[in-house]
């Protein structure tokens, strides 16, 4: 019998197979052979699990809904921009050019309902999803 390689990383084979366990049950990983690649990565590349992402009419409800909700006081409808002290603080951008965002993040077990989303600028989505 061939002796099976081993990455050099060390990992706890008995928790790696609980964690696989774990994302094969969770709806919203739709990348079944991700899901080893994601977990030998040490778990951040999460491009990997191909998680499912909020459909368009979620998106436009959430980004309706925002912009009603700052049109009167002069504030970004990206939250993250509306806070800021640059001059995006009242930008209102469209709909295409903000990104559909887990207000909860799904890896801490935030869903993809429509309350649980947000729209971004894609700036501000591309830094959150970094972390
Ligand atoms: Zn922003």
């Amino acid at each position: 019998m061939a002796s099976l390689k081993v990455c050099s990383k060390s990992y706890n084979s008995k928790q790696m197979s609980a964690d696989v366990q774990k994302l094969m049950a969770d709806d919203y990983v739709t990348s079944a052979k991700g899901i080893f690649e994601y977990l030998l990565g040490g778990s951040t590349d999460k491009k990997l699990l191909a998680v499912r992402v909020f459909d368009e009419k979620t998106k436009r409800v959430a980004y309706k809904k925002q912009t009603q909700d700052v049109k009167d006081k002069g504030k970004s409808n990206c939250p993250l921009c509306a806070l800021g002290h640059d001059a995006n603080k009242a930008k209102i951008w469209e709909l295409d050019e903000m990104d559909a965002d887990h207000v909860s993040a799904w890896s801490k077990g935030g869903d993809s309902s429509a309350k649980n989303c947000q729209t971004l600028c894609s700036t501000h989505n591309r830094a959150k999803g970094n972390r």
